[in-house]
């Protein structure tokens, strides 16, 4: 397939194996001819931290080299604190994974970081994340000198879709669109085989694309009136919820907040609340998903995917809102071919960045295998 020869074939496995990428499995004795070594990725390769900076919260993770979680926490986090604050509170949480990886004895190989906005790839700078409203933070700078490890950034959308390639449901899809659905709406772009990073290094930025001249609802924190995302976000669930409770809707939502002891609303309520069967939430769910496949079916009539893959919180009432979505992209999209483009919810749901933190550190070793050490 390669179109090698088998002496380079056994030369960069003979590499691979010296750094304890892959291992022997076992032979293959089936067929004529000398029994076959039988290889695989080994997933005890090292340990890679995965840090996910949300808007309201962070996760970081330790897991293996084929993406199984070892050790994870997340907690929440106010957008609305001081930037140090937030990534001191990321720091600590990147120190106790780092020591679980050492008590068991496991290198390390490196450190990813998903965040939410614009990234400089080349200065491992966080430029622009409209829901944080962070400007310029140097995270890879930060990041290093705490950890000491080799350190990667990535946008939160475009990292879950490396881990759809490499890790999800997406390992043999050429052309499939990555949607990150929660504070913000956010696309990985996974276009003939690769990411697709644009000029800059700052495709995909899906969610601030204008659909309407005025604002009808908020203005987005980009600044801009009318941005997709303001209408099909979390923020857009829970607005519609507080407007039919407003109308004098029945619902079973101010109780659940009373019992939970909640002063705000979370998408997990209203799910809780769609699950027994409440219409105000299952309603909000159905027009947010609308909104949602408005701006889709604009998306598969550009880029013409195989799939559309959605993660993040909203796609935990993927349920809900994804029959509304899929019937609106059958009604927009403009043929027949597109118009059967599917929809699904990723299998990573909330955590997708979270694994997309931990699968760009692996993509970069399997392009650079020489970064790892020979053992
Ligand atoms: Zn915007």
């Amino acid at each position: 397939m390669t179109e090698l020869n088998k002496s380079t074939v056994s030369s960069l496995v003979e590499d691979l194996l010296a750094r304890g990428l892959i291992h022997e499995i076992g032979v293959n004795s089936a067929g004529t001819g000398r029994p076959a070594t039988l290889l695989e990725i080994n997933p005890q390769a090292g340990g890679i931290i995965g840090v996910e900076l949300g808007v309201d919260f962070v996760a970081v993770a330790l897991m293996d080299f084929v993406g199984t979680v070892i050790w994870r926490h997340k907690e929440k986090a106010d957008p609305f604190d001081e930037q140090m604050k937030t990534i001191k509170q990321t720091l600590d949480l990147a120190d106790e994974a780092i020591a679980k990886c050492t008590d068991l004895n496991l290198r390390l190989l490196g450190l990813g970081l998903a965040a939410p906005g614009t990234v400089d790839l080349q200065e491992g700078v966080l430029i622009f994340s409209p829901n944080l409203r962070w400007h310029n933070v140097p995270l890879r700078k930060i990041f290093s000198e705490h950890t000491r490890l080799k350190v990667f950034i990535e946008n939160d959308a475009n990292a879950a879709g490396v881990a759809e390639h490499l890790f999800g449901v997406m390992r043999q899809a050429k052309d499939f669109i990555f949607i990150y659905a929660g504070v913000g709406i956010g696309g990985g772009l996974f276009l003939n085989g690769k990411l697709y990073r644009g000029h800059n290094g700052f495709a995909g930025e899906i969610g601030h694309i204008s659909t309407v001249e005025e604002h009808t609802d908020e203005p987005c924190l980009c600044g801009n009136p009318g941005c997709w995302e303001t209408h099909a976000n979390q923020h857009a669930v829970i607005r519609r919820v507080e407007a039919g409770l407003k109308n004098g809707r029945v619902s079973l939502i101010p109780n659940l907040l009373a019992e939970q002891k909640e002063s705000s609303l979370t998408v997990g309520i209203v799910k809780q609340a769609a699950d027994a069967g409440d219409e105000v939430a299952i309603d909000s769910f159905a027009q947010v998903g609308r909104a949602m496949g408005q701006g889709i079916a604009g998306i598969v009539n550009i880029f013409n995917p195989e799939q559309i893959v959605i993660g993040g919180t909203l796609s935990t009432a993927s349920g809900y809102f994804l029959p509304a979505v899929k019937e609106v992209v059958s009604q927009r999209a403009l043929n027949n071919v597109l118009k059967k483009t599917e929809v699904i919810p990723s299998v990573f749901g909330d955590d997708a960045s979270l694994f997309g933190a931990v699968a760009i550190v692996v993509e970069d070793i399997m392009w650079n295998p020489s970064s790892i050490e020979r053992r």
